[in-house]
């Protein structure tokens, strides 16, 4: 990376003049905690008491004797509070919002997991928080929105444009350009403008440097092949940081890929050819657009995974060949889901799935002796509407019918 945040051609900040001086004293004080060991001693203690760090790696032996190949190790961040990685950046940015003396966060979500990670570290820390929201997610994430409002957010229905996560993104912005003073925002994955990528992989890459540590202490070798999916690219980025010198390990992201990627209802950027490199929302990077630069709707059954832009830094490394990125059908994912949870007693969430199923195409091809890692970034209880009905379960669908007739009544 250069210093203005450029990963060779991607990255960078695009921003108006008046945000120019907030994201410099952004930069600023996160390359000063960047290399304070203290700071990192703080924040490894504070996940250890929060956030059940550092999570387990788990050999899932009955996967591993079910493909017949590499022995299968699944690293554990669904067991972090509030159920996914996401903790590990908010947490983190909680701390240096302390260190720069702020007293108010704000953030975007989409389908609430981070609105809920964001609201959970403002109640922790004490900050005023608040959390801004597509109308149609708002209508569509309630379980979420209750919480958030639980935990002491205001929670902001955003009735621009077509009321999804993009329009809610802009609002933030605007909010940020009015109270730049006390506020910080709490981007949530490793895109956006400089220092957003770095400084979300900084936090995140506690996931890779603990895997390293586990599995040479496990099996006294590096693993033949990592896999995390790619949404915005945090927690694929976080577990790849513990490997990323290691060239004998093979790095795979997997993305979204919906309804299959010649339907053109998928998230993939990487893997895809309906993406193209462009600007917006203040970075550069691949996006799902079309050739008048439009941004595409995306889809996937996996609504962290559902996002038109990717990680500038995952962009330059598809560039130079150290990540593979693959994509994994709608269909696949709850193939794969069912079968962890039958086989590990495991739930992954719907986008952690994704990494899921190229494992294990991959896995029986892979020597016995060899092992691979799995980032199961999340767990799948909230994804129970999706799964109840993508497994047509007869039972939960009565609940459901039983549920809303007692609201009619
Ligand atoms: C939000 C989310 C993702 C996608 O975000 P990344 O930044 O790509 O990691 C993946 N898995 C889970 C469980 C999530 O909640």
């Amino acid at each position: 990376m250069n210093n203005r945040g450029y990963y060779s051609q991607f990255g960078g900040a695009y921003l108006p003049e008046i945000l120019v001086a907030t994201f410099d004293e952004l930069a600023a004080a996160f390359a000063a905690v960047k290399n304070d060991p203290q700071f990192w001693q703080e924040y490894q203690a504070l996940m250890a008491t929060y956030s059940c760090r550092p999570t387990p790696l788990t050999l899932a032996e009955n996967l591993t004797r079910h493909f017949g190949g590499a022995r299968i190790y699944i690293k554990r961040e669904d067991l972090n509070h509030t159920g996914a990685h996401k903790a590990n950046n908010v947490m983190g940015q909680g701390l240096l919002v302390k260190r720069m003396g702020k007293t108010r966060v704000i953030a975007e979500t989409g389908a609430g997991q981070h609105g809920v990670a964001t609201a959970t570290m403002a109640a922790r820390f004490g900050y005023d928080c608040t959390i801004y929201m597509g109308e149609v997610d708002v209508e569509r994430q309630r379980p979420n929105v209750f919480w958030m409002e639980q935990l002491g957010a205001q929670v902001v229905p955003v009735k621009d444009g077509t009321r999804i996560l993009k329009d809610a993104i802009n609002e933030a912005f605007r909010d940020w350009v009015s109270n730049m003073d006390n506020t910080h925002y709490v981007l949530g994955t490793a895109c956006g403008p400089h220092p957003f990528p770095e400084m979300v992989t900084h936090f995140q890459s506690i996931i890779g440097q603990e895997a390293r540590e586990q599995i040479m202490a496990r099996e006294g070798r590096l693993p033949a092949r990592v896999y995390a999916c790619v949404g915005g690219g945090s927690n694929a980025m976080g577990i790849f940081a513990g490997f990323m010198d290691d060239d004998a390990v093979e790095l795979v992201g997997v993305e979204a890929g919906g309804r299959g990627l010649a339907s053109g209802a998928h998230a993939s950027r990487l893997c895809s050819s309906d993406a193209a490199i462009g600007v917006a929302q203040g970075y550069k990077t691949y996006f799902l657009q079309d050739a008048e630069g439009q941004m595409q709707e995306t889809h996937s059954i996996a609504a962290g995974l559902d996002y038109v832009g990717v990680s500038p830094i995952l962009s330059h490394l598809k560039e130079t060949g150290r990540v593979r990125f693959e994509a994994a059908t709608d269909r696949e994912v709850v193939d794969s889901m069912r079968l962890a949870i039958r086989k590990e007693g495991l739930i992954p969430a719907l986008e952690s799935a994704h990494a899921f199923v190229q494992a294990f195409k991959e896995a029986p091809a892979l020597a016995p002796d060899e092992a691979l890692i799995i980032n199961q970034s999340g767990r799948g209880d909230k994804d129970i509407f999706t799964v109840a009905d993508a497994f047509e379960d007869p039972g939960w669908r009565e609940f459901i019918i039983r549920k809303a007739a007692q609201y009619q009544a």
